[in-house]
This record gives C-alpha cells, structure tokens and sequence, in this order.
C-alpha cells in the first residue's frame, strides 16, 4: 500500500463513472468517445470478483496525441493514454469482470521514448513485417522492460505514431499484440484518431482496436480461428462484427465476447491479473440497476449501479458507492442502503419496516443519506436492526462516513475542449465497527464466508411532482468479498 493509491483510485473510479454515462454520439474530430451505450450487463455471474489488470504505458514522441494531449482534449499525456484504456475496459472489458487499472506504486510513471528507429518512416513511426516481431517492436520492448523493471504485473502498451512497412509506406496494421513472447506480454497501438488505416470511422477508434489487442496479449485469437496470432479460439460460431474478437478487427459496434473467452483471458495469463490477496484496495461487485425505470423523468433518483469496494484489512472499512444518473436537485432525495450482514433471512428484520418498498428479509442494517439543495446539503443516519424495528444510532459520524462527488465529461469543439459535469453520486463508507457492533447477529464474519445481501433504494420526487422510487440492484443481491 502506498500513500498515493487512494487519489488513484479516486480518480480511476471518477474516470470510470463519467465513462460509464458518456453519451455516446459519434465522436468529434479528435476527441474520441465510445461510440454507444456502456452500459453492459456482464457475462461472468456476480459472485465471480473483479480483477485488475494494470496498464503500463509507454509512448513514443512524435505521435500527435503524444507531442500535443489538448487534441484529444486532455491535459497531459498520462492522461491520455490512462483515459484511453478507461473506455477500452468498459467498452469491453467489465463484461469480463476485468478492470483495466491504474498502475499503483512508485513506478507508476509512464515511459515517455524517442524513436529509436529513425531510418524508416516518420519519428514515431514503428516498423511492421505481417505479424513477426520486428527489431523496432523488440528494441521498444527492450526499453518499456527497462522502464517498468520493478512492475511485476500487468500489461505493457506502447503508443506510437503509426506503423510502417520496411519501404515506408503505410501498413493496415491498426495495433499489434504478442501474447507472451519470452516473458513479456506487450502491445502496439497507432495514434488512430490522426493516422487511421482506412477512412471508415470503425479504424479511428482507438478504444476498440486497443480492447481487441488486450484480448491478443490476454490469450485470446480471432474468433474466425484463425491461429496465425498467437492460439486457435475455436470460436467460429461467434465470428460476428459483435465479436470484440472479430477476424475481421474490431468495428464500432464490437464488444460483446462469449463466456468461455472471458473464462481464457481470466485464468490464461493469471500472473499478469493484480493479486487478489494483496491488501490493496479493490472492486468486490459492480451491480448493475436491470431494467432503467425512470431515467428521463428524473435522473438523480435514477440509480444505475452499485459498486462495493473491500477496504476492511487495509482501512478498515467497506466503500460503498451508489452511482445516479444525473445531478442532484434542490428537492430532498433519499438514498438507502440495506444489508443483510450474513446473508441469512432468519437474523435482522424486514426493510419495510425502515423504507418503504423494500422488500428484503433479514436486514440487518440500513444507511440512509438524505440529499437536498443540488447536493449543498446532506444528512447521513446509521440504523440497526432491532427487537422489533431499526433504531437510529448516535455517534453515527464516527461509524459512516459519506460525501458527494461530481463526475465532469470533457466536451470538445472546433475551438476549444471544456468539461461540465455529467452525475453525481455518493459514496458511503461503513466502519469495521459499525458492521460489528449493530448487526443483529451479534457477531459478524467480516470475510462475509456466507456472502452480504445488499440493496440500494432512491426516493424522491421529480420536477413534475411525481413520485419516483429505484433500486439497484432490481433484486436483493449476495455478494462476496473473495
Ligand atoms: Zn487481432
């Protein structure tokens, strides 16, 4: 653990949730978004944990993005190729249950090279001969090696300016991977927003051709089975423009993979996966709403997703974070939290008796977080189940800690690139000792062996007076935190 994880963090979720709502137009010369709807229901059941696969960066100067970020409508390079690889991941990834992740620790700075190459081609440019290793790409791993010889996990990316054959000229090539060549996993890609290989808008996304080569490094090969990268899929059935993993390259509208693909790019290359038993802080559930409701008639009461976040060894707490669908409005909005501490419906009592439309046994402790005046205010209350109701608790600040937060999108023209912001959300943290000392049970397993139950529920009123309710998820819903 290091002092500067939880700022990482912070803001690889900020950057996560902004992407996760990003209306999806068709991109605006030079600033790309992910082209429709992110927000996917996943493939792996919910029980099975997250995994985070951390990317290293690397790039080459002279590619445009690179030499000039605000093209792309970012401040720094970092930023760039973090945020790339953001909407990579929930383009395509989530699904999966993968997290393409920040880098933690001292050596999370990215490596920033000349080319070292300048006989062929422009300065930035990367020589290709079909899909060998070629001197420029082995001379270039060389140097990311170098670079992040104290990372022992995750996935080099090398960003360049685009790829040439040995004459010059421009090749088709859009992004290149070797899965584990020698010891090192590591991928190519272009700077495709400026350099596409075709003038069809599926070649500019830099995100699809950058999910479909971290499928490469992750083990899998184009699921026309072709078995000149680095595998045999086996996958012929699903060789559909869905496929991330198309024979033909990804298109725009290619994100959707099969279960047995997820379960390759899991458990292939396990080592390169953040470790699970690190005491690092990370994702246990991202529970998506189901169904949308009401999203237009007033979306701050719209909940779309609730992720729990394990910090219990390393914090001592259990994050929680419910996200909305817009911007809090200056009516009052109720946002619940009920769990059900051991998963078991004969301890704790039923939600109804502390919120209305709850349908859930055995809770054994709600949250409540009152919201009002777009967000100025907020009131947060701690209940425990008892004898035959919820009581409030006192001393609740030192047992839940919760604040707002504000998620902004960058919006680019012609003349200028400013953010504004999307939705916000809140985020509820719950002390070791709270689950301990006002659960029912008496006695709560902090491993959760038996699985929490959770729930979040949103009451409030819209512009027009009407009433609104949602929950996420639709059902009550176990998780668990290994
Ligand atoms: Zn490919």
């Amino acid at each position: 653990m290091t002092p500067n994880t939880y700022p990482l963090i912070r803001f690889w979720i900020c950057a996560l949730t902004v992407l996760l709502i990003s209306a999806c137009d068709p991109p605006p010369p030079g600033c790309p978004h992910c082209s429709d709807d992110l927000q996917l229901p996943s493939i792996l059941a919910d029980d099975i944990p997250f995994r985070t696969l951390e990317m290293k960066w690397n790039a080459l100067n002279g590619a445009p993005s690179i030499d000039d970020p605000s093209l792309l409508c970012e401040d720094s390079i970092d930023e760039v190729l973090l945020n790339r690889h953001l909407r990579a991941g929930l383009c395509n990834w989530t699904q999966c249950k993968i997290l393409l992740g920040t880098v933690f620790g001292p050596t999370s700075n990215y490596g920033l090279f000349n080319d070292p190459d300048l006989s062929v081609g422009a300065a930035g440019d990367v020589v290709v001969h079909n899909t060998s290793l070629t001197q420029e790409m082995e001379d270039l791993a060389i140097l990311c090696d170098n670079h992040w010889n104290m990372q022992p996990t995750g996935i080099a990316a090398i960003a360049v300016r685009e790829f040439v054959n040995a004459d010059g000229s421009a090749s088709p090539i859009n992004g290149i991977a070797f899965a584990n060549s020698g010891t090192r996993p590591f991928l190519f890609i272009g700077d495709l927003e400026f350099f596409p290989s075709s003038h069809q808008e599926m070649q500019r996304n830099t995100e699809r051709i950058l999910a479909h080569e971290i499928g490469h490094v992750l083990g899998l090969c184009h699921a026309n089975g072709d078995d000149g990268v680095a595998c045999n899929s086996g996958f012929v059935d699903f060789d559909d423009f869905g496929n991330l993993m198309s024979g033909a390259g990804s298109t725009a509208n290619s994100r959707t993979l099969v279960e047995d693909q997820c379960d390759i790019v899991r458990t292939r290359y396990a080592d390169l996966f953040f470790p699970l038993d690190g005491t690092r802080s990370r994702i246990v559930s991202l529970m998506d709403e189901g169904t949308e409701r009401f999203a237009s008639a007033d979306n701050s009461v719209d909940l779309y997703k609730t992720m729990v976040f394990d910090q219990l060894a390393e914090r001592g707490y259990l994050k929680l974070l419910l996200g909305t669908n817009g911007l809090f409005s200056p009516r009052k909005t109720e946002y619940w939290v009920l769990l059900d501490l051991d998963n078991n419906e004969n301890t704790g009592r039923n939600g109804r008796l502390i919120v209305e439309g709850s349908d859930q046994e055995g809770v054994d402790m709600a949250v409540k977080v009152e919201v009002s005046e777009n967000g100025s205010r907020s009131n947060t209350t701690l209940y425990g189940a008892g004898e035959r109701d919820f009581q409030p608790h006192s001393l609740t600040r030192e047992l839940v800690r919760s604040g707002l937060f504000t998620s902004e999108m960058y919006v680019s023209s012609e003349k200028e690139c400013t953010s504004v912001p999307v939705f916000q959300e809140i985020e509820i943290n719950l002390l070791r000792e709270a689950l301990t000392r006002y659960s029912d049970t008496g006695q709560v397993d902090l491993s959760f062996a038996n699985g929490l139950k959770i729930q979040t529920i949103s009451i409030g009123t819209a512009a027009n007076g009407e009433n609104l309710m949602d929950k996420s998820p639709e059902r009550p819903r176990a998780i668990f935190l290994q």
